[in-house]
């Protein structure tokens, strides 16, 4: 489905309707776009290319303001939070069909504002968060609450209520799939929310903002508001009118939020951060499936993955043959124009992260990693930041590139000798967001699951999982959990109501 006559198939196709974007920079407070309150603008760019795309709204405390006391009088008026269920959900998934509908352009400004490939944003990002906010709407009217089994002569009532106004702020890696996760199950409950894309990356959020409101969400339910992190996110984090604050992002972020939280009136704080996750290859393993889904687990979206399986743990025994194997299927992640359909890896985000990848590859060098193949810039489109798929082999745990997400292509692979030490290098970190297990052992799956202290744990498989799966991390990796029935409690109190009858 399009509202284009033809979805382009080519790198031309696609460049020419890039040209002839009208690309929306403008913040949507109240159910319309607007500048900021203080006029300033900030250059979106494209990470492939480096070319400015748009100048969006830089939105300040003072839009923060605004936009709160309108989340709020749209929440008391009742006008989402008190409406029908069975209409809440009519909206919902309305929405998600206009973001269907509107599939080929949103892929598109995705891909030029995140440096993803066309054929992720097309085939992964775009239809998964249709999915998420389809899935959440449909839920609406489908969720009862409870009746506690009380006396006789009582009524015990446990309702969810929504919090009221939820601040979202997400990062840049995944733009849409992150700010649908938020929104889907923040909307279902009836809150009014107030997000903050991440200043890299703006530009389908606030198309988004528009589709919400052409599907018929009253206005002022859903304000989105670009600008800095440091200023606006920041005022959005310490307000003492937001009751909830839902971040994807990083941990050192994560904890400083936490803290505005404390500083302030306490809003629940649900964090989604970042991590160092192992995938752990035993001897017995399908080694060819392995080996393709090792080399996805860290070089898919260019290593900008907070899952990302960047600690490849790999028994003794097979560490040669085995490696032989990741190289291969790690050169299918040869860097290519974002655009280009045929493209796997796209651009780096920005100068700071190409800076903070050439940082850790050197460190590992540096460190007595052996250097496999990759480590070094690529250039397939001129002004983009572009970096060849990385491999060091002979790692330790306790080498900083074993230990720091660098969130760029670079894998670390480290041998073990028993379940026992690949156990115990694992859950040797700080962060514990997800795990793949890769044996034909059922029993040795089963205790691997059971024992690595990780959010997600995947067994013959990396990234599985959909939108009935909770999402979010254990340890430093954060509290919240995005995706399925569980995050809607999340964006909800319980309320007891007690009822004497007698
Ligand atoms: P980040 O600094 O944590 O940014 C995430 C979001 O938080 C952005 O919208 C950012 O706004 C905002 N923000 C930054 N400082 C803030 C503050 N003091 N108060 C309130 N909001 C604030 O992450 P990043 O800069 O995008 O990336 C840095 C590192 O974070 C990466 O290298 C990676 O290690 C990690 N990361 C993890 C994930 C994940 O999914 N786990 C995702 C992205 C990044 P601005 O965009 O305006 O700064
Ligand atoms: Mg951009």
């Amino acid at each position: 489905m399009s509202e284009h006559n033809k979805t382009p198939q080519t790198l031309q196709e696609w460049q020419a309707m890039a040209e002839a974007l009208q690309i929306e920079g403008r913040a949507f407070i109240n159910g319309e776009y607007v500048d900021a309150l203080s006029g300033e603008t900030r250059p979106t760019f494209s990470p492939g290319d480096g070319r400015e795309l748009a100048q969006v709204a830089s939105c300040g405390p003072e839009d923060a303001e605004l936009a709160v006391k309108v989340a709020r009088e749209t929440f008391e008026s009742g006008v989402w939070s008190h409406m029908p269920p069975m209409q809440r959900k009519k909206i919902m998934v309305r929405f998600a069909e206009l973001i269907e509908q509107n599939r080929d352009e949103i892929a598109l400004l995705e891909s030029l504002d995140a440096g993803k490939p066309i054929s992720d944003t097309m085939n992964v990002d775009v239809p998964g968060s249709v999915t998420t906010i389809r899935w959440s709407g449909e839920a609406v009217d489908k969720i009862y609450d409870e009746m506690a089994p009380t006396g006789p002569n009582e009524i015990g009532l446990i309702e969810r209520m929504p919090l009221g106004v939820v601040a979202a702020i997400v990062p840049w890696n995944f733009p849409l799939s992150t700010t649908c996760w938020k929104l889907g199950p923040a909307l279902a409950t009836g809150n009014s929310v107030i997000l903050k894309p991440a200043s890299n990356t703006p530009l389908t959020a606030i198309k988004l903002a528009g589709l919400a409101k052409e599907a018929g969400l009253p206005d002022g339910v859903l304000n989105v508001l670009p600008g800095p992190g440091s200023s606006l996110g920041k005022a959005l984090s310490l307000h003492m009118d937001i009751d909830c604050l839902t971040f994807t992002g990083s941990t050192d972020v994560g904890k400083t939020l936490t803290e505005y939280s404390g500083q302030s009136n306490l809003k629940r704080t649900f964090l989604e951060l970042g991590g160092k996750s192992p995938n752990i290859v035993f001897a017995d393993a399908d080694l060819d499936k392995a080996a393709e889904a090792a080399a996805l687990a860290v070089f898919y979206n260019q290593g900008e993955t907070c899952t990302a399986g960047t600690r490849l743990l790999v028994h003794k025994s097979i560490a040669d043959e085995f490696m032989q194997k990741v190289k291969k299927a790690a050169a299918r992640f040869k860097p290519g124009h974002p655009q280009d359909p045929n493209t796997v890896m796209g651009a780096l985000i920005d100068k700071n992260q190409f800076d903070t990848v050439e940082h850790y590859v050197a460190k590992g060098k540096e460190d007595g990693a052996v250097l496999f193949c990759g480590g070094a810039p690529a250039q397939p489109v001129e002004g983009g930041y572009y970096y060849e798929p990385t491999i060091f082999t002979k790692v330790t745990n306790d080498m900083t590139i074993a230990r720091e997400e660098i969130f760029g292509p670079v894998l670390a692979v480290i041998e073990f000798d028993s379940d026992e030490e690949a156990l115990q290098i694992a859950n040797d970190s700080i962060y514990g967001l997800a795990a793949g297990v890769w044996t034909k052992d059922i029993s040795r799956a089963h205790r691997m699951a059971r024992d690595i202290r990780a959010g997600s744990v995947w067994v013959n498989n990396y990234f599985g999982g959909d939108i009935t799966v909770p999402f979010g991390g254990f340890k430093q990796s954060g509290n919240g959990r995005d995706k399925s029935l569980h995050a809607l409690d999340k964006y909800s109190e319980l309320k007891s109501t007690w009822i004497d009858i007698s």
